[in-house]
């Protein structure tokens, strides 16, 4: 019997995951389309820990268990607490385990299309619109598939053949900078993440590989606030020089959105949805982790049960898991940045 066709809408770390297992278990009509030119069309970036159980287990099934163990930066689970008025050390965590180690966004998706059979991926071939077992490209053109996988993140357009629902702003707002071989804010990082906080307003920084950091500003906002430096210098003017030295450097806002909780659909033959396209939630260190582990659970099921029996068994077991990690992360959100005080 042929292999059936798949679509998988989306070259991200959930889409890629599913195809490799896919293909692991013998499928071999299994075609990721990708909007974005080529792999390197964008820098894929920060730092992602693969929790034990969840995304460890998925890149388990992925068969590259031993080459992301070889990438993993185990010293990466180090968590530092400062306080923002004098930056001393107020909580620490030492790097110990393998709970959750680190790895760079770009080094794992790396792991994942160089383990595809070659020219799984259609790159800069972007999905307008999809309906059960058909995908319309955006140059207009249709394809017909035995099975449309969703894997198109946050702002998904197979999600429409299955919900009506799109994020929301949740009012929290990211600006990220980014910082290399700078010893001073690399010392106050530590080897993983620091954080710190102050009636919400927060702050945290994650080490990634090559002396580079990633900070993250933290505050709720208004959607279309756009702070320059100087504006976040303001905002975080009673915090220690050294802490406010993050703030610096080309600021890239996030605002952060997340679907409806719950996001849920009537099964339908020929389309599911899997990560981001399926439950978007706040950025709280596990949005990777389900979108892989969603990947790996779809995959084993069809390989077990058949696309349509396979679809059904994943979701059954998916879409409860997701209600559950969205209304931790929301919760988590609040928690972290409380609705009061508006800070802008
Ligand atoms: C600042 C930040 C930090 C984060 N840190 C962590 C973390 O530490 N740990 C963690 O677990 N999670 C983290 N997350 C969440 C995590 O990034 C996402 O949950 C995860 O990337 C979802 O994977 P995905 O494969 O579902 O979607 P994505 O990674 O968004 O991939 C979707 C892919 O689909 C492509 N695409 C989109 N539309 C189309 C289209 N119409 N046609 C074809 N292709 C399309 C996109 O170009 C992209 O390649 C973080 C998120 C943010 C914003």
């Amino acid at each position: 019997m042929p292999s059936p066709r798949i679509a998988i809408a989306g070259a991200g770390l959930g889409g890629l995951t599913c195809a490799r297992v896919l293909q692991l278990h013998g499928f071999d009509d299994v075609t990721v389309f990708e909007r974005e030119s080529s792999p390197d069309a964008r820098q894929q970036g920060g730092t992602i820990d693969l929790h034990a159980g969840s995304g460890q287990e998925a890149i388990r099934a992925a068969g590259l268990f031993d080459e992301w163990r070889a990438l993993a930066r185990f010293e990466g689970q180090e968590q530092r607490r400062v306080d923002p008025v004098t930056a001393e050390l107020i909580e620490h965590e030492p790097p110990e385990g393998d709970f959750r180690p680190e790895i760079d966004r770009g080094q794992l998706r790396k792991l994942l299309l160089d383990s595809l059979a070659p020219g799984t991926v259609s790159w800069g071939v972007g999905i307008g619109s999809a309906r059960p077992g058909e995908v319309t490209f955006l140059d207009g053109s249709t394809a017909t598939f035995d099975l449309v996988i969703g894997a198109d993140g946050a702002w998904s357009r197979v999600r429409r053949a299955l919900s009506a629902a799109s994020p929301q702003y949740t009012g929290v707002m990211f600006v990220e900078t980014r910082h290399d071989d700078d010893e001073q804010l690399l010392g106050l990082t530590g080897q993983g993440t620091m954080v710190a906080d102050d009636e919400g307003l927060m702050l945290w920084a994650q080490r990634n590989s090559g002396n580079h950091i990633r900070a993250y500003a933290c505050m709720r906002a208004r959607e279309d606030w756009r702070p320059s430096n100087a504006q976040l210098l303001e905002l975080y003017a009673d915090w220690h020089p050294s802490l406010r030295a993050f703030l610096t450097g080309e600021p890239i806002h996030r605002p952060l959105y997340a679907l409806p909780v719950p996001h849920t659909w009537e099964h339908t033959p020929g389309v599911t949805l899997l990560g981001d396209a399926a439950h978007l939630m706040p950025p709280l260190g596990v949005g990777a982790n389900l979108a892989m582990e969603d990947a790996a659970d779809l995959a084993l099921a069809i390989a077990e049960h058949g696309v349509r029996e396979g679809v059904r068994t994943y979701e059954s077991a998916m879409l409860p898991r997701a209600v559950d990690a969205q209304e931790r992360t929301n919760a988590g959100l609040l928690d972290m940045v409380p609705e009061r005080p508006i800070r802008v």
